[in-house]
């Protein structure tokens, strides 16, 4: 009898959707939860950056941005938070978290989300071209919104770039596919904002995350 390969330690397919989440909101909720359908994933992570290299810093603690991310994501079936760049010392480096994701993750497909803005900015991320080894790169783009690179960024998106996600199934990452998604025009940076000037940020992301941010005097300039 012939023995059967041995299963890779998981096979389901993982979304991976980094950021600083300072705070969390609707626009990033709302991606997360059409990304995993569109893609029919299982597991979708939102996953905060415990110390985001691309930043000056983040106003809110990792911790608080952790815990204002498990407040939003509770009653959403399908959302997970992941905590390693948190709980992990040093710059959060994206190629570092998907190495560690790979290797749990065995043969299974990962997606890493990210959206227009931050893909036309990743030839600036650490190991850049290296990410495309780990894990396919999903684009979440508006309806209007193009890529806006050029060199050797632009080269190898062209030369990755699927049109259906039915074509990422096969494979466990290397290829880059832009997914239209319902944008909502807001930023953590908007929601910032409103707090300092003592402005009513109702309808931009969750209530319990307003009322985190209240119970520990976050954005209000004191
Ligand atoms: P800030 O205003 O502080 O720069 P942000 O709202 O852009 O923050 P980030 O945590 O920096 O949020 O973004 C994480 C990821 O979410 C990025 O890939 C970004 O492109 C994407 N993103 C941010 N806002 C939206 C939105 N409204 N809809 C879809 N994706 C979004």
């Amino acid at each position: 009898m012939v023995t059967p390969p041995a299963l890779p330690q998981s096979d389901v397919a993982i979304g991976i959707f980094g950021g600083t989440f300072d705070p969390v909101h609707f626009g990033h909720l709302r991606a997360a939860v059409e990304v995993r359908e569109k893609l029919g994933l299982a597991d979708l992570r939102l996953l905060p950056a415990g110390d985001p290299p691309h930043r000056s810093g983040t106003v809110a603690t990792a911790v608080q941005r952790l815990a204002m991310l498990r407040l939003a994501i509770a009653s959403c079936p399908g959302l997970q938070v992941d905590d390693r760049e948190v709980r992990r010392a040093g710059p959060s480096f994206m190629f570092d978290t998907l190495t560690e994701i790979r290797s749990e993750a065995g043969a299974a497909p990962l997606f890493l989300l990210i959206g227009q803005d931050a893909a036309n900015m990743l030839d600036t991320w650490h190991r850049w071209r290296e990410l495309f080894d780990l894990a396919h790169l999903v684009v979440m783009r508006r309806p209007d919104a193009h890529f806006q690179c050029a060199g050797e960024l632009r080269r190898e998106i062209e030369r990755r770039r699927v049109d259906e996600p039915g074509r990422l199934q096969g494979a466990a990452a290397g290829s880059v596919l832009a997914l239209e998604i319902t944008q909502l025009d807001i930023s953590a940076t908007l929601i910032r904002g409103l707090f300092a000037q003592g402005r009513s940020p109702c309808y931009l992301t969750p209530d319990s995350v307003i009322e985190y941010i209240h119970a520990h005097r976050l954005y209000s300039n004191g």
